[in-house]
């Protein structure tokens, strides 16, 4: 096996090598690095930039993935189809038809919150990227009837948010960003719910979207996907970092440095870095604040936790046994809208179908013990039918749900992007062939304007954007799964997928392709079964 990263050039942080065709694969280096070249590659601007070259470029415009080509992945797992029977609806081929397939899914220890698709959009916060496309992505969610999540630090990056005595008492934002979910959801399916890290817990944001914005979900956080130290972005104003600073914030450089104002004010430096901390989880204390979170009157507790190594994945799956949570979201190291180390992305944690089969084994070794097992999310990378399909499986019975962020802020930003063309007259040849108004370009949009009446107006393209690509999505799973004979998403198994290569399925479990079915084949054959 050759090397799994390309190093020291890479799309992400606008670098490459001088020799392109000729690379050292252990240093990623030019095979001769030579004096007088400029640096185009990531040592050469790190000479330069220093710190600034950690960080996936140019930050507030881009969400950012991992490019490790990791051993295995949900491409080394194939879903199986079948010739015979049907799951969940009379086996008749007139009935049993893709367009029949259910997707719907219900979570939360009373069955309580519904979904018109088995999707979660895992926390998306502070980021600009995030606020810059909220129309488009928490209204495409509402519409399309999938959770929401608010992500970590959005009331205190919001300079207009008041705080007392350290509590907060009004989030603009945060307060626009769940009536933005509200006034789309319909017919009470999906749910917004707000996460929390270290800062946000001690500002009391959760008490406050629970008791002043009527907000029933809140999600705890042991890091995420893409990075374990926390949150970071970068702050352009002086006043607001040193905002920042005050609210609990680490900010670097020290914004109240006289030095370093001195040296701000000259554009020496024109950006400052927002970091948070890290959490300290520990047993006692995380069901204490669950409990604290409940009597505040959430009626819904989620956990979301990272890719961290597998006893902290133990952690969170007994933890969230012990103190009943709701919802489990397992994040492998995929991506996200923040400012992520590149490195960590790539060099972190343990890969998705790695950490989705041990959350298995972890699930399936409480349930045999009688133990509860909260409703699991699988996240990473996920941006297919297909995925989410064998995602599914893979978890099968106890993952209802599949994160999906940045491919959702994709299609939001890319139906933003075509309604602002429209407006300018400027239709990109790519899209024209479609036509040039919203209702030809846009498939859906004839179903979304009859089911919306005149609000179908008011709806941004990004919002209609989003509501399309999940079109798509529900349309390709109805068709893996009527392929496959499940027409409800609780007859998906373990036994629909096979694995392509021993190793993936010497770690998922999953048989591997011609070990599949073998008894039942013997007795077909046998003439023992039919
Ligand atoms: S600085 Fe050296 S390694 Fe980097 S691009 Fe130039 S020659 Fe290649």
């Amino acid at each position: 096996m050759g090397s799994l990263s390309r190093i020291n050039a890479s799309a992400a942080t606008l670098t490459k090598n001088r020799t392109e065709d000729s690379i050292v694969p252990l240093s990623g280096m030019c095979v001769t690095c030579v004096d007088g070249c400029i640096g185009m590659c990531e040592i050469g601007k790190s000479a330069y930039r220093g710190h600034e070259v950690l960080y996936p470029q140019p930050f507030g415009i881009i969400t950012a993935a991992s490019e490790k080509n990791y051993p295995i992945d949900y491409s080394h797992f194939n879903i199986m189809g079948s010739a015979v029977g049907a799951y969940g609806i009379e086996p008749d081929p007139d009935k049993a038809i893709f367009p029949n397939v259910n997707l719907e899914q219900r979570i939360g220890h009373d069955k309580g919150i519904k979904v018109r698709l088995p999707i979660v959009v895992p926390g998306l916060g502070s980021t600009n990227v995030a606020k810059n496309n909220w129309d488009g992505i928490a209204v495409g969610a509402a519409i399309s009837g999938i959770i929401m999540t608010i992500g970590e630090n959005v009331a205190a990056m919001d300079m207009e948010t008041e705080i007392k005595n350290g509590r907060v008492v009004r989030a603009p934002d945060l307060e626009y960003r769940v009536k933005a979910y509200k006034q789309w959801q319909r017919d009470g399916y999906g749910t917004i719910v707000v996460q929390a890290n270290v800062e946000d817990t001690r500002l009391g944001v959760q008490e406050y979207a629970i008791e002043k914005l009527g907000v029933e979900a809140v999600e705890l956080k042991w890091g995420q996907g893409a990075k374990d130290i926390g949150g970071e972005v970068k702050i352009k104003d002086l006043k607001k970092a040193q905002e920042l600073r005050k609210r609990g914030y680490i900010v670097l450089p020290d914004p109240l440095d006289p030095d370093v104002i001195k040296a701000f004010e000259k554009r020496t430096f024109t950006e400052f870095e927002r970091h948070s901390r890290i959490g300290m989880v520990e047993l006692e204390s995380f069901v204490k604040r669950v409990e604290e979170l409940r009597k505040a009157g959430a009626k819904y507790v989620f956990l979301k936790t990272g890719a961290y190594r597998p006893a902290d994945l133990a952690r969170a799956v007994k933890y969230a046994s012990i103190a009943k949570i709701d919802l489990l979201t397992v994040d492998g190291a995929g991506g996200g809208t923040g400012m992520s180390p590149w490195h960590m992305m790539n060099e972190w944690g343990v890969p998705p179908v790695e950490l989705h089969s041990l959350t298995y084994f972890y699930a399936d070794k409480l349930a045999k013990k009688g133990e509860y097992v909260p409703a699991i999310a699988f996240a990473g990378g996920i941006a297919f039918e297909d995925q989410i399909f064998k995602a599914l499986a893979l978890g099968a019975p106890y993952v209802k749900l599949v994160g999906m962020a940045r491919s959702i802020v994709c299609a939001a930003m890319v139906g933003k992007t075509i309604g602002k063309k429209i407006e300018e007259g400027e239709i990109p040849v790519f899209v024209e062939r479609f036509g040039n108004q919203k209702e030809e370009i846009f498939v859906t949009a004839a179903k979304l304007k009859k089911e919306l009446g005149k609000d179908f107006e008011k709806l941004s393209t990004g919002a209609i954007g989003v509501y399309t690509y999940l079109e798509r999505i529900a349309q390709g799973l109805r068709q893996l799964m009527c392929g496959n004979r499940k027409f409800s998403l609780e007859y998906i198994t373990r036994n629909d997928i096979a694995a392509l290569t021993r190793e993936a399925a010497e770690v998922s479990g999953i048989p591997y392709v011609t070990e599949l079915d073998k008894e039942e084949a013997e007795k077909i054959l046998e003439g023992k079964a039919t």
